[in-house]
């Protein structure tokens, strides 16, 4: 058995999409179920606290991070057929995500497409159910393994189990912190399906046939035009959820002005870009750090720190509030803040 290599004070910066300079206590890449034992093994002996990494694109790296930080970086894809020209493929965890939602199109199987070009691994898709362009991960998702950081032992989780919601899951809540997801499994579509309900989805692809490879182009291509890339401007997407709020709260907004979608459970999705942008923030810099100027939902780091990076999300948190009365909830995990 070969033995697992495991950095003390490793760097970070070059693993987390805002580049943040944190550092890890201790850090390892796994790439076996073995090697994840090992680092168990590791942390129990001597008390450490176990940090899962993907790619970095939806953690805000705030501080340094005490105890293991563990990379998973698990290759592999296999596929069986399904019922009703179904099939389910089942992807390891550190395979990149949009290679696998372009791999899937070319291999004709279908429903990954408007979930094109997210940042990030596979096994970080299910811990906030990502989403995107009308569809979100909980509507392909079949089950996943994981193993529990305090026993080691493997556990597979269905649809029901995970609890998805809205960027949402059980691994947020009940389930924080405790698993290491090593595999996903989803059930994909042998003839297309398109989802073009979503407005700028449908707006841009006009009157052509939305196949998956069209639908898939259009998402890029629209992504590539509204949001930054964090190799050139290091990010993490969206900072702040959507707040999700009741008729009458709507009412109170002048909902003729604040873009909102109506939900399934009778409430409305407020868009956060626009009550950023009504106080003022779009563009605003605050020393090295800053809200994209074409999209207040980004904050951006230009070699910034993490304690500069909250100052401004708490000042845009303290706007938002006292203008229009609405918490606007951080939406990437942070660490390093205690
Ligand atoms: C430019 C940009 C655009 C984005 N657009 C979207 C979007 O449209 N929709 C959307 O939903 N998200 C979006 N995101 C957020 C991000 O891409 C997703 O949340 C993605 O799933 C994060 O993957 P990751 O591998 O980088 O996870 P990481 O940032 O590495 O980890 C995220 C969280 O998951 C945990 N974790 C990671 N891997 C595992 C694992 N194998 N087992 C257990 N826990 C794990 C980490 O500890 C952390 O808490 C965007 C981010 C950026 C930078």
């Amino acid at each position: 058995m070969s033995s697992l290599d495991i950095q003390a004070q490793a760097s970070l910066q070059d693993l987390n999409s805002l580049a943040l300079p944190a550092s890890a206590e201790y850090f390892c890449a796994v790439t076996s179920v073995e090697e994840i034992q090992q680092a168990l093994a590791f942390a129990k002996a001597n008390s450490l606290q176990v940090t899962p990494l993907g790619g970095g694109s939806n953690m805000v790296m705030a501080g340094d991070i005490k105890g293991l930080v563990v990379q998973l970086n698990l290759r592999g894809i296999s596929s069986a057929a399904a019922k009703n020209n179904q099939v389910e493929v089942t992807f390891a965890a550190g395979e990149n995500w949009h290679q696998m939602v372009q791999h899937c199109i070319q291999q004709g199987w279908y429903g990954l497409e408007n979930l094109s070009l997210i940042p990030g691994n596979m096994g970080a898709a299910p811990i906030q159910n990502i989403g995107a362009y009308g569809v979100e991960l909980c509507d392909l998702f079949v089950s996943l393994q994981a193993i529990d950081i305090g026993t080691g032992e493997t556990v597979e989780l269905d649809r029901e189990q995970c609890e998805f919601g809205y960027r949402d899951s059980i691994f947020k809540q009940a389930y924080r912190d405790r698993f290491l997801i090593t595999h996903v499994c989803l059930r994909l579509f042998q003839h297309p399906q398109p989802r073009i309900e979503y407005p700028a989805l449908a707006e841009a692809l006009g009157d052509r046939t939305p196949t998956p490879e069209l639908i898939g182009e259009t998402v890029c291509r629209i992504r590539q035009q509204k949001l930054p890339d964090p190799v050139q401007l290091p990010n993490v997407g969206s900072f702040f959820k959507n707040p999700i709020l009741p008729e009458s709260a709507l009412k109170r907004l002048q909902s003729d002005r604040a873009p909102h979608y109506p939900q399934a459970d009778g409430r409305y999705k407020v868009a956060a870009a626009w009550l950023i942008d009504q106080c003022g923030f779009r563009g605003l810099s605050r020393g090295a750090v800053s809200v994209h100027e074409h999209q207040a939902l980004v904050l951006v780091n230009n070699g910034g720190t993490g304690a500069e990076l909250m100052a401004l999300a708490a000042e845009i948190q303290n706007a938002v509030a006292a203008k229009f009365g609405i918490e606007l909830e951080i939406e990437p995990r942070l660490y390093g803040t205690e």
